[in-house]
């Protein structure tokens, strides 16, 4: 597992169907040795012929807004320890959270790079739209839908660069 590409963001934003398109007919790696990796997925993936593992962060099971922060916080800081390359997932529809500035502002004091991915981008009237993330401070910003899987092939050359 020496290439690892894992998604963070906060619930909804559309990490796992991402995640899906990523390792579709792969297998996906099982591992549930701790409560930290419970939460989160690993499977394999292969763009232009380089291999990597994702991960796609999330599954949290808690209501209130302080246990996602935790729990968002805790698995941004596992994948700016152990992956290679991070997606950081934001959502064009909702625009930015108070939730996603926090996590912006934990990657931006990480050596590790961050590509961000602004989810929902399903046509072209929604990129003027995605601007806004530029405020993050995080660079280039990618628009991608992940649903239509618009975008994700470059968003993808761009991971690739980093492996
Ligand atoms: P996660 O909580 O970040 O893992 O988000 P999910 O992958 O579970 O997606 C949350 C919701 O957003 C689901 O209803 C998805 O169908 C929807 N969704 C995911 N990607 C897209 C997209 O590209 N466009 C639109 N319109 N909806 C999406
Ligand atoms: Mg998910």
């Amino acid at each position: 597992m020496s290439n690892i590409v894992a998604i963070v963001g906060r619930p909804n934003v559309g990490k796992s169907t991402l995640y899906n398109r990523l390792t579709e007919t792969r297998k996906a790696i099982v591992d549930d040795m701790s409560g930290v990796t419970r939460d989160r997925h690993y499977g394999l993936a292969e763009w232009t012929n380089k291999n990597f593992t994702v991960i796609d962060t999330g599954g949290y099971v808690a209501n209130s807004e302080d246990v996602f922060e935790a729990a968002i916080r805790e698995q941004v800081l596992i994948a700016i320890e152990e992956a290679t390359v991070i997606i950081f997932m934001v959502d064009v529809t909702t625009g930015i959270t108070d939730l996603d500035d926090e996590i912006a502002s934990v990657l931006r004091k990480s050596k590790k790079p961050v590509l961000v991915a602004v989810n929902k981008v399903d046509n072209y009237q929604l990129q003027s739209d995605a601007t806004e993330f530029y405020s993050f401070g995080l660079g280039e910003i990618h628009c991608v839908s992940s649903m239509s899987g618009s975008g994700t092939g470059d968003l993808l050359d761009e991971v690739a660069k980093h492996l």
